[in-house]
């Protein structure tokens, strides 16, 4: 079997499109466009290029876009301050911290302070409690755009068993939640879990984000799976995700590259999140993706 490619670079483009024709009917009733901020701390190369990403697309969709950078050295104070800042800005509709921060910062209480309707990438404590509780409220970005990206290639998720590697807060746990809302049966692995080649070989759906790269091998793919690579891994100068992508290609039905894959659909998500919030504060009703 040679998969088919799910093309996250194409449906990104797609649906950031779509939002061209909503950001300027926000913008209309506002009297602004719609705002996104991110506070970037520090100069870690990755974060770099993925706030010059988000804020190139913001612009494309035109929407404001406001960076806030802060030495690596920065205090946890001054980090709050800047939330505060993009709280009361009046101008900025949904923000994010770009994570991770450097050492000696406390990501939780930072994400705490951001105000939950300004939560642009989904994952203060109370979206987060939102989301398993069923109420509407901001996604997590890169989840969203994973079940995006299922829908895309047709992918069958009600009843499917769904293993999703890695439990972060950021990615593994809310997608979980998102798998279990679309009626999946879903198994989240991890660090300390056993058989990890087994557990993948029983699913429908595998949903990869660890962070190491080619962790999952292809041999361990069951013959017609869907395969969902977040991981981003930097080898020898080249990109490469957590999935062993040539040998999931022999066995899968559908399989996302890295890049060109996850990563693009983040990007569409955030720049949702930040026009739904923009949508509530002018009173018009959102209007999904
Ligand atoms: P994280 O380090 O917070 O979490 C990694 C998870 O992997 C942990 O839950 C850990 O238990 C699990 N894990 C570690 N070793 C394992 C092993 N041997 N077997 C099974 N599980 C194991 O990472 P994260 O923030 O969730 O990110 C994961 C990957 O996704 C990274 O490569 C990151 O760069 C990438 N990422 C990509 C996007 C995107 O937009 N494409 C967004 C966020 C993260």
């Amino acid at each position: 079997m040679t998969a088919e490619r799910i093309n996250g670079k194409a449906l990104g483009l797609s649906i950031r499109g779509h939002l061209v024709d909503r950001v300027a009917t926000v913008t209309e009733r506002l009297g602004r466009p719609p705002g996104l901020g991110v506070i970037l701390v520090g100069e870690d190369a990755a974060s770099q290029v993925y706030v010059r990403n988000k804020e190139k697309a913001a612009l494309k969709a035109g929407m404001k876009s406001e960076i806030v950078r802060l030495a690596v050295d920065a205090t946890q104070e001054e980090v709050e301050a800047a939330v505060d800042a993009m709280n009361a800005d009046e101008t900025i509709d949904g923000f994010l911290v770009q994570l991770p921060l450097p050492k000696g910062l406390d990501e939780s209480t930072v994400t705490d302070r951001i105000l939950p309707e300004k939560d642009a990438d989904g994952l203060h404590p109370t979206n987060l409690g939102r989301l398993m509780a069923g109420i509407d409220a901001p996604r997590p970005c890169t989840p969203s755009g994973c079940i995006e990206l299922l829908k895309e290639a047709g992918v069958e998720l009600e009843g499917a068993h769904a293993v999703v590697v890695g439990r972060s807060t950021i990615v593994g746990k809310p997608m979980a939640m998102l798998l279990l809302s679309e009626n999946a049966t879903v198994t989240v692995c991890h660090s300390r879990t056993r058989d990890l080649a087994e557990q993948v070989a029983a699913a429908d759906v595998v949903v990869a984000a660890v962070g190491r790269p080619e962790l999952i091998r292809g041999e361990w793919i069951k013959p017609g799976a869907a395969v969902i690579d977040v991981g981003i891994n930097r080898v020898d100068g080249k990109l490469i995700g957590d999935v062993d992508f040539a040998g999931a290609c022999e066995r899968a039905a559908a399989v996302t590259p890295v890049p060109g894959g996850v990563g693009p659909m983040t990007i569409a998500c955030l720049l949702k999140n930040t026009l739904d919030a923009a949508c509530m504060q002018a009173g018009l009703d959102k209007i999904n993706l």
